[in-house]
């Protein structure tokens, strides 16, 4: 049987490919490949999209989180909070810094930052006394964006800033109101594999700050002042390049309708498979970008599983095997109190195929194959 696909970018590009062309060729020939006009046109159309004053391109995901720890001036001494179950850059950018990453536990229904967990944390950082609380990262994971409301006013009461990592959750919204939107500053990532992917790496920061947003573009450009060889401050190379954001405009002309075949997708997967496995939860008033539809399936029964689904020429994926709190990289960073919903995820999930072109037929293959293997006696 043919191979599907994980993410199936291929036959994106192949509906968008007349497009693409005439831009790829258009920024060759016009030569600007560094700081052309398509990355003023994309941060005023994503600015726009989120809802926010200012939309700051940059090199990646992970600059797009470090860009405003540095603005903020976070070092030595502080705390950040972070998820525990997330891609590790969400806290290593912390860890560079030389600020501390406390990890915080996930509420087991959405996999996101448990709010309850996050005042536990605060409570022991200052407890303990030898670390000023400063921030806190949420992840909207798999798309689903973070509960904000919880977190803000917590964030509050502890005068903590707080950054949302929106790497997946773009397109995402609570209410109405766009992923990346949330707290004072977003950042995202245009990660191939992205809900919004470019054809390389790029990122992006949102905030409705003005300030904020000329220390991030000062920042990201070697921390220059007025003019391109005056340095106000230490800053890093960090721009999205003239073709990724060329890419992402013709992406992004398809991509409200992208989100919302991946809600169809997301559904359709629900349906079938609510009787078997425990399904993705989204709470009422959230909308996710779907950049992951991860089911849970028995701890014991899930290499067996995968093994079943790949025979069949079906790819499925562990996001994410360990949480970050037992990570070798951050061994040195002792933990205050554990984080069991974490450790239970990292046993029972697995991702399944999805992309906005996944069609039924393929749907229906992937959600029969995953119900034999579960139903199978010598599984
Ligand atoms: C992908 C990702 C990042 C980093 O983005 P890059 O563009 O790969 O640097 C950060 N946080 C999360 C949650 C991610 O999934």
């Amino acid at each position: 049987m043919e191979a599907i696909p994980f993410i199936d970018l291929k036959k994106q590009f192949l509906l968008l490919k007349p497009q693409m062309e005439k831009v790829l060729l258009d920024v060759a020939a016009g030569s600007h490949y560094i700081g052309g006009s398509e990355v003023g046109q994309l941060e005023k159309v994503l600015a726009e999209y989120v809802g926010v004053a200012e939309c700051i391109g940059c090199a990646n995901g992970t600059d797009a989180l470090t860009l405003p720890l540095l603005a903020w001036g976070i070092g030595p001494g502080e705390a950040v909070f972070c998820p525990s179950f997330t891609f590790i850059a969400t806290a290593e950018v912390v860890a560079l810094r030389g600020a501390v990453p406390v990890f915080v536990d996930i509420d087991p229904r959405t996999f996101n930052m448990c709010p309850v967990d996050l005042e536990n944390k605060i409570e022991a950082v200052k407890k303990q006394g030898r670390l000023k609380p400063r921030a806190v990262i949420p992840v909207d994971l798999f798309g689903l964006p973070a509960d904000f409301k919880s977190i803000n006013e917590i964030a509050r009461k502890h005068d903590l800033l707080v950054l949302e990592d929106a790497a997946q959750g773009f397109g995402g919204e609570i209410d109405g109101q766009k992923a990346a939107s949330f707290s004072g500053v977003g950042a995202t990532s245009f990660f191939p594999a992205k809900p919004l992917g470019s054809y390389g790496d790029g990122g992006a920061i949102m905030t409705s700050d003005k300030s904020l947003a000329e220390v991030l573009r000062s920042l990201r450009g070697h921390g220059t002042g007025q003019s391109k060889y005056e340095h106000i401050r230490l800053g890093v190379n960090s721009r999205l390049d003239t073709l990724q954001a060329a890419v992402l405009l013709v992406k992004f002309s398809v991509f409200p309708q992208e989100i919302k075949a991946r809600r169809k997708v997301a559904e359709a997967y629900s349906e079938r498979l609510s009787p078997y496995v425990s399904v993705p939860e989204v709470p009422a008033g959230y909308g996710s970008s779907w950049a992951q539809y991860t089911v849970r399936v028995p701890a014991g029964k899930r290499d067996t599983l995968i093994k079943h689904l790949k025979e069949q020429g079906i790819p499925s994926n562990i996001y994410y095997p360990l949480g970050l709190h037992l990570q070798p990289a951050f061994a040195s960073y002792p933990g205050l109190g554990n984080c069991p919903e974490t450790e239970k995820a990292c046993r029972e999930v697995l991702s399944l195929p999805m992309h906005p072109y996944l069609d039924e037929p393929t749907l229906d293959r992937i959600a029969e194959a995953l119900i034999s293997g579960l139903t199978t006696e010598d599984l």
